[in-house]
Formats: structure tokens, sequence, C-alpha cells
């Protein structure tokens, strides 16, 4: 289905755009899920046709040095993931919430109406992943081993069944339907970068004087981060909290005043 003949450079120029949009949306508080839909269908479908811009796997292929087989220079790749995880200490991980397509897959799967679990998971998740990388960046550097493709990420997105990674990853996205995004909580690699930099990202969802303590956005919250002192590292900007949020201007997308 991955349109070979395509530049994957375009999933980049649309990653910058979508960027842009977004942030603009949060910043001057019209976001809205209706917003984060349109993004996540062509985020999805972007996937399947252009493998790009799949950031965790473009990780892989640094850490293997095989950029190429994307068609990117390695200190092209290098700089591209570079600039992303300098996006997040701006503005936090709106890579992840709308743009990359594994997570807008997972994300539309939880769309679905099925019981969820794993909402508490948020902080033991975080080290699995951490320890994930590990074994990552070892078989990678020390086997050349390309672990994401052993669990079939590239599979799933060429639409090439027959392939068993295929069928791993496809129980990962199934998976995704009941917990919120499996594979960006647990597996990811890059998203482990990009958690680092949203804890300390500039503008983030705040509690303002406002808030009259209802509760509702850390009920809505599907990672369970939305507590005022959290730091929103796994805050995937789903804006769910917001959503639910009853009072105007009690949850908003800033800095710290
Ligand atoms: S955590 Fe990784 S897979 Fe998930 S959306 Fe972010 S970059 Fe993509
Ligand atoms: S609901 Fe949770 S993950 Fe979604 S934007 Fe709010 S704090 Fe972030």
């Amino acid at each position: 289905m991955v349109l070979e003949s395509v530049p994957k450079a375009l999933g980049i120029v649309y990653a910058v755009l979508a960027v842009v949009v977004l942030a603009y949306l949060w910043k001057t508080g019209r976001f809205s899920r209706r917003h984060a839909l349109g993004f996540l269908v062509v985020s999805a479908a972007l996937g399947f046709l252009l493998f790009s811009p799949v950031f965790p796997y473009l990780l892989q292929l640094v850490i293997l040095r095989r950029t190429m087989e994307l068609g990117v220079l390695l200190p092209a790749a290098v700089t591209g993931l570079a600039v992303f995880i300098a996006v997040t200490l701006l503005a936090g991980r709106i890579v992840c919430g709308q743009i990359c397509p594994v997570g807008a897959v997972q994300e539309l799967m939880y769309h679905l109406p099925v019981p969820r679990y794993g909402r508490d998971l948020t902080p033991q998740a975080g080290f699995v992943r951490a320890g994930v990388f590990v074994v990552i960046l070892a078989t990678g550097v020390g086997l050349s081993a390309n672990l994401l493709d052993s669990i079939g990420l590239k599979d799933f997105f060429s639409l090439s069944p027959a392939i068993p990674g295929f069928v791993v990853f496809l129980a990962i996205v199934l998976l995704s339907a009941a917990v919120y995004r499996p594979f960006c909580r647990f597996i990811c690699p890059y998203g482990l970068f990009l958690a680092l930099a949203a804890s300390r990202s500039r503008w983030k969802i705040r509690r303002t004087d406002a808030c009259i303590q209802c509760g509702k956005c850390e009920q809505a919250c599907p990672v369970n981060v939305a507590t005022a002192e959290n730091s929103k590292a796994e805050c995937y900007l789903c804006g769910r909290c917001t959503e639910a949020c009853p009072v105007d201007g009690a949850l908003v997308y800033g800095r710290e005043s």
C-alpha cells in the first residue's frame, strides 16, 4: 500500500505545517476534538500511503545508521528528530497528539465504545518504555537488529498480513481500543525523548484560579495526568480534559503565569 515513488519528505512537510496549525489552535483556545479528528485521519492515512512521518521508526533507523532505507540522509534524520524534540520543549507533545501516524491510529481506535483499562499504569509504563529503549539501543548497536521491524510496525502500515510481525503490531493496535496508546506509552523509543522534553515544555495545559476543583478533567484524562501538579510529560494533548471542563478559562494552554 505504501507509495514508494512519493518522497518521504512530504510527510515531514506535513508534520511541520500541522505542528504550526495545531499550536496556533491550542494557543488561541480554538483547539477542539473535532479539529483533532481531522488531523488524526490525515496522519493515519499518511502512515499507510507514505509511511511518513513515522518518528519512532526513523529513530530506530538512526540507531542502525540505515536511514537511507527511508530515502533520508542520516544527518537530515537526526536533525529532523532533534527539531521535533525542540518543538516539544516549546509546545508539548503536539507531534504525538495528532501528527505521528502510529499515535493517530491508536488514538482513532480509542474512539471505539469498549471497556477501558490501564489508565493508572502511566508511571509504570514510563519505566517499561525506558527499559525497551535500552533493549532497542543495545540490539540495534550490538546486533544491528531492527526491533520495531520485528514487532511489525512497517508491515502493519504496508498492509503486509502475510508477515508474522504484522500480526504482532495488529494486536497492539487492537489493544489500543481498550488501553490508551499502548505503543506510545510502553514501547516508543522516540516517545521517551518527547516525554522528557514535554515535562519541561514552556506551553502546556495549566489550571487557573477559575478552577472549581470538580475533577471532571481528571476523570476524562485517559492517562491520569490532568492533576494540577502533573508535569504533563505523558500529556498527549488529546483535548479530553479541556472538553470536559465546565468552567471557561479554568484550563488554559500556555506558559506559567
Ligand atoms: S509516542 Fe511515539 S509512536 Fe506515539 S505518537 Fe509519539 S512519536 Fe508517535
Ligand atoms: S486529557 Fe490528559 S492527555 Fe488529554 S490533553 Fe488533557 S491532560 Fe493531556
